[in-house]
């Protein structure tokens, strides 16, 4: 199928309320989006910008890639906005859904929502319950150092041992709070996600041997090596895919093979997704080794006007869309508002 032009697109989406985690607190959301036109569709993709790892810092290098077609290397996550956008673009053109094409098991998933790094210990409360109220299915903690044992006591005599809980370091500690860590144990979390820094692979092994709750990589998990790595050291139980962090679907989606492979269980983070991000995450998230909850979330979560249709949760689910594709597309006048910058490559790749 000839791309007759590619369009980029950087565009900036206010939070709701401003979101914290050990390592940044976002207020806006950017994301450079990727459209490619072909001769018999059009297709999306989108990549995250400024989030840490698996997204881009600056969309220029991309910009200048783009321009150059196949001779210049695109940063992973643009790579993997671009496969998604001609993958889209192949299945609208065929009338297949990517859930189907990747083979999906699932009409709907669970949804799991994040909860940042609240001002204080009642703030966190409030925020828990109204989330709870809304029918999220698990709640995930974000902590850092000084945030981690209290907050989680508190949420678990507030609401009871039977909310499925969890905690997100986000590599903010170091294998001396490894004591610290420890004594999440008793609040029985189904999981502690990435406590150290991506690159420690031998502290992450050495937690893991100390605690009894799953120990769970994210940043750590780059790329197909780099989960390898971690298998072979007993690093994890569990792993969270990221396509935009893995470089696109495909890598995602052997990532998901290689773990059922193994027995490790998968669950799909989010990186603050609009519409179209959050289409193409439910397809994968729809996988049958993907049996723990996402943060696949409303966009009532993160924002006031979504680009696309709100994704809205049906009993704590969120339906996997069926249409040709990603199965959406941005609502023009929405896309415009929120367009920080625009361009359009003719006839690239
Ligand atoms: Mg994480």
């Amino acid at each position: 199928m000839k791309v007759e032009a590619v369009e980029l697109r950087l565009v900036a989406l206010p939070l709701i309320k401003p979101f914290r985690t050990a390592t940044a607190t976002h207020e806006v959301v950017e994301k450079l989006l990727i459209r490619v036109v072909t001769s018999e569709a059009e297709g999306w993709g989108e990549c995250p910008v400024g989030l840490g790892p698996g997204s881009i810092n600056s969309v220029e290098d991309v910009w200048d890639a783009i321009r150059l077609g196949e001779a210049a290397p695109l940063p992973a996550p643009a790579g993997g906005a671009l496969e998604t956008a001609r993958l889209d673009a192949e299945l609208r053109a065929a009338g297949t859904s990517l859930a189907d094409h990747l083979g999906a098991t699932r009409t709907a998933v669970e949804a799991g929502v994040a909860v940042g790094i609240a001002a204080s210990v009642p703030a966190l409360l409030e925020e828990v319950e109204q989330r709870l109220r809304e029918g999220y299915r698990r709640v995930k903690l974000k902590i850092e150092p000084g945030h981690d044992l209290e907050p989680v006591a508190a949420v678990r005599e507030r609401f009871g041992a039977d909310v499925a809980l969890q905690v997100d370091g986000n590599g903010a500690y170091t294998i001396d709070d490894a004591e610290q860590l420890v004594g999440l144990d008793r609040f029985g979390l189904l999981m502690i996600e990435q406590p150290l820094p991506a690159d420690d692979f031998d502290g992450h092994a050495e937690l893991a041997r100390r605690f009894r709750t799953p120990l769970c990589l994210d940043e750590s998990i780059t790329s197909e090596t780099a989960l390898e790595r971690a298998l072979e050291l007993g690093a994890c139980s569990i792993v969270n895919v990221k396509p935009a962090r893995l470089g696109g679907l495909r890598a995602a989606q052997r990532v998901h093979d290689r773990c059922v492979e193994v027995g490790v269980p998968v669950w799909c983070g989010g990186m603050l997704e609009t519409g179209i991000g959050r289409a193409a995450n439910l397809a994968l998230a729809a996988l049958p080794g993907f049996t723990l909850a996402g943060d696949l979330s409303a966009s009532d979560r993160y924002f006031q006007l979504d680009l696309t249709e709100p994704f809205v949760l049906d009993d704590g689910r969120l339906h996997v869309p069926d249409g040709p594709g990603i199965g959406v597309e941005p609502r023009p006048e929405i896309l415009d508002s929120v367009t920080r910058r625009r361009d359009i490559v003719p006839g690239v790749g």
